[in-house]
């Protein structure tokens, strides 16, 4: 008989881990406590884009944004009534923004990362399909100072990690590739074998592979309870209802500390909110993705619509759309172009990225407990790296071990 796995959550974390489970021969179900990938994993930008997979907490960091931290227009907000329950989470990222541990996260993350085209292209053969651009990613710049400092930073992780080297552009180059951009760009960097992919034709795309494949897909099952004997999960309730399995799987974003509490496991991770504005047959259009390199906010263009979004909100879980960063992204992307962004239809959107304080996802065996794992805090980075961390989990839920070095990704590593 198949062993069987329920993972709860159905984000891109649980559906593409869900993918590599049924493959490997597991009895699958997904319990889902809304819709499945209505939280993070729509609406968000879609970047494929390994070159930029560094840790969130870098050297220098509080110092450059303290001028935005209460601003409620700016890249980075930190809601101040929510800041006294933030404050143990904040003090830990702190910690880890220095030259040590950041190195070391981006090695782990590079190496992590190393074949996620490679994953990516594999889902596309096995007859996925979803929209993906391979027209790499596109730096634009107002400020000579970021665009120097960006290009060494792609210049150094070419060197280390084998990276595609940037190619430098004049304002009037960007402006050649992408016409709608405005005089004030002075230059910009293009990573040409970056890509993008709408993230919600991404996350359809695994449902219904998953349906073919006969992974059962529960909608509005919210796990409340889970049941141990001993050191073993042996079922989880959804209020009244049970569900038993061999094997569990925690992929719930950044509701994952309230799961984890439910079986004593202590994981610091915190909601970084995030809005985008997806806009409709928009009046200007772009070929490629763009990273507003001085305000943080990107343009993605897709086949049905263009998107807008971005910023960074501490204020605990909640999907509160907060207008005044809304109107923050509009205004930060319009410095760039020579027009609005406007369209026939715009809807507003936030997600909540699940961060940990040292922004390494967390993969593996939960501390203590025989039978339950979990995936999550993949923070800026979660719909690039979903396929590499369906496998790796799938790996070590089948085989008890991955390919890759999970060392520095443990969820143990809070603990000690
Ligand atoms: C503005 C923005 C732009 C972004 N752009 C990019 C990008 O360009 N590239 C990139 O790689 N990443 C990007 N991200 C990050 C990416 O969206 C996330 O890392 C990723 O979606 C996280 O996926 P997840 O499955 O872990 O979490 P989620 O998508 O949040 O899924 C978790 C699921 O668990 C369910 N759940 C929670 N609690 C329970 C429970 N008790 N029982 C059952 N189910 C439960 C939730 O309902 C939810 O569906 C962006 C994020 C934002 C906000």
């Amino acid at each position: 008989m198949k062993k069987k796995v329920i993972v709860i959550g159905g984000g891109i974390i649980g559906l593409s881990s869900a993918y590599y489970l049924s493959k490997n021969g597991y009895d699958v179900t997904i319990l889902e406590k809304g819709n499945f990938a209505e939280a993070c994993s729509r609406g968000n930008q879609g970047w494929v884009c390994p070159a930029l997979h560094t840790p969130v907490p870098e050297p220098g960091l509080v110092g450059s944004s303290i001028k935005w931290l209460m601003k409620k227009d700016s890249p980075l907000y930190i809601k101040p009534s929510a800041a006294p329950k933030l404050s143990g989470w904040l003090g830990q990222f702190m910690t880890h923004c220095n030259e040590g541990d950041f190195k070391a996260g981006k090695d782990a993350l590079h190496h992590l990362s190393s074949k996620t085209f490679e994953f990516y292209d594999a889902l596309k053969a096995d007859g996925l399909e979803f929209e993906m651009h391979q027209k790499g990613m596109l730096f634009i710049f107002l400020n000579e100072k970021e665009l120097e400092q960006t290009k060494a930073k792609f210049v150094e992780s070419s060197k280390v990690y084998g990276h595609e080297t940037p190619t430098i552009l004049s304002g009037d180059e960007v402006r050649q590739l992408e016409p709608n951009i405005s005089g004030n760009v002075i230059g910009g960097l293009l990573l040409e074998k970056q890509r993008h992919l709408c993230p919600e034709t991404l996350a359809n795309s695994f449902i219904n592979k998953l349906w073919d494949m006969g992974v059962k897909l529960l909608c509005n099952k919210e796990v409340t309870e889970m049941e141990k004997v001993g050191s073993t999960v042996v079922a989880v309730k959804c209020n009244e209802e049970r569900f038993e399995a061999d094997t569990f799987l925690i992929a719930t974003g950044s509701w994952s500390g309230q799961l984890a509490k439910l079986i004593d496991y202590n994981l610091p991770i915190q909601a970084g909110k995030g809005y985008s504005i997806t806009i409709e047959n928009p009046k200007v259009r772009f070929s490629h993705p763009m990273y507003l390199g001085d305000t943080k906010a990107g343009i993605s263009p897709f086949q049905e619509y263009t998107r807008i979004g971005g910023t960074m909100e501490l204020s605990g879980i909640n999907l509160t759309i907060d207008k005044k960063r809304i109107q923050g992204i509009r205004n930060s992307v319009s410095k760039y172009l020579t027009d609005e962004v406007q369209g026939v239809n715009e809807v507003e959107w936030t997600g909540m990225r699940p961060m940990v304080p040292d922004g390494l996802p967390v993969l593996g065996l939960v501390p203590n407990v025989e039978n339950t794992f979990v995936a999550t805090g993949h923070g800026m980075v979660g719909v690039s790296m979903a396929p590499v961390t369906g496998k790796v989990m799938s790996d070590l839920i089948c085989n008890g071990r991955s390919d890759f070095n999970l060392e520095p990704f443990a969820p143990g590593r809070f603990s000690r």
